[in-house]
């Protein structure tokens, strides 16, 4: 391993049937989006998951957008989002004038910590976001009980959570709306990609409308209308054919990507519990009652320092591992907006947390290569 070209943090699996699938949404002579490699994925979706009402997006930021359409959200109205997660998680309800309050993540992991939501909830509450980590499920159970004592609704963003489970039910099937990502980071691809799924049937025709323009098009399609027109809001959230078509080539390979990617998650978790505990570096914990997906493999280190060594060292022997979200409430945007609160725990990630590479391709004798690295120096 010692004169190997390098390790990146990640690389796009690519199952080789991508170009023959765009080569036939070509031949097919119907490119814009919704045409029938759309609705072979949206079926896989329903067949697999039981997503009654998928509809791919160009982005997940989009279907994010796309739920705060749905939910109608309004300036002044109040939406919690934990502080550590991506951008677009808040960005999306900001765009509609919302206000964010920003909730802590747990000391075990990144997720929302549910126990402290209550005290965060008041009338103006419309809606809380929980981002399932790294595929790993937020607590549903306690979450979903609490936000119908409120009336408030729950989007999951499930960028990362493709195929992973809390309590035998799928990620995203658990909120009124959820999220996904195909991003090409993620563990099914398609570039820039993503989904919005409506379990509540309440959003459903609307879902619809938006994504098509603020038109009632797809009706129109399926023969439920005589023309189309304008009839609500909405933007060109649907991608392209070409799109759709990469994405099928994925999900053929759903379970021998899935299957590759829990296996060098666990051999990473294998190699490293014991240095890990050895040396109060928190790792990821499997769950008792959810299934994960292997997204990602990371170490929270206990200062910035002390992660800043291990990306310097990994980095002088050419592996990449990042660091992830700097925490939302004290980002330049939003900072003199946040009320102020301490979030200890999403600060704590910010500064202490490492993704090590974790992708298809990557083999046993290089997650060896780099756990002995870490344990060695680290
Ligand atoms: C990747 C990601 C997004 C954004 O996904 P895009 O498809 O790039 O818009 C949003 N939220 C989380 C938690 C993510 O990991």
């Amino acid at each position: 391993m010692q004169d190997h070209p390098g390790i990146p943090f990640n690389k796009p699996f690519l199952s080789g049937r991508e170009l023959d699938y765009i080569g036939q949404a070509v031949r097919n002579g119907r490119l814009s989006g919704n045409g029938p490699f759309t609705q072979k994925c949206q079926l896989f979706f329903r067949e697999r998951w039981r997503f009654n009402t998928s509809l791919l997006t160009t982005s997940c930021t989009d279907a994010l957008e796309m739920a705060a359409i749905l939910l109608d959200i309004q300036p002044g109205d109040e939406v919690i989002v934990p502080s550590f997660t991506f951008v677009s998680t808040a960005n999306a309800f900001v765009l509609r004038g919302a206000t964010i309050i920003f909730a802590d993540s747990l000391a075990e992991n990144p997720n929302l910590d549910v126990s402290a939501l209550e005290a965060l909830i008041t009338p103006r509450t419309r809606a809380i976001v929980p981002v399932h980590y790294g595929g790993m499920a937020c607590d549903m159970d306690p979450l979903v009980a609490l936000a119908r004592r409120h009336h408030i609704h729950i989007v999951e963003d499930a960028a990362q959570a493709i195929n992973a489970s809390y309590k035998g039910k799928a990620l995203g099937s658990c909120g009124d709306l959820a999220a996904f990502s195909f991003h090409e980071t993620k563990n099914i691809i398609a570039g820039e990609g993503g989904m919005l799924v409506v379990n509540n049937p309440e959003f459903a025709e609307r879902a619809e409308i938006i994504w098509e323009k603020g038109t009632n098009r797809a009706a129109f399609f399926r023969g439920e209308a005589d023309k189309y027109h304008w009839v609500d809001i909405g933007s060109s959230f649907l991608p392209s054919e070409l799109t759709a078509a990469f994405l099928w080539a994925q999900l053929e390979n759903l379970e021998k990507i899935q299957a590759r990617r829990l296996e060098q998650w666990n051999r990473y978790r294998n190699r490293l519990s014991a240095w890990a505990q050895d040396q109060g570096v928190q790792i990821p914990q499997p769950s008792l009652h959810s299934s994960g997906n292997g997204h990602l493999f990371y170490l929270v280190f206990n200062t910035l320092q002390r992660r800043t060594q291990l990306i310097d060292m990994l980095c002088r022997h050419r592996i990449s591992a990042l660091f992830h979200y700097q925490s939302l409430h004290r980002s330049p945007f939003y900072h003199n907006r946040h009320d102020g609160r301490f979030l200890p725990q999403a600060d704590r990630y910010s500064d202490g947390l490492v993704r090590l590479p974790l992708f298809y391709e990557l083999g046993d004798d290089e997650i060896d290569y780099i756990c002995d690295l870490i344990v060695s120096q680290g």
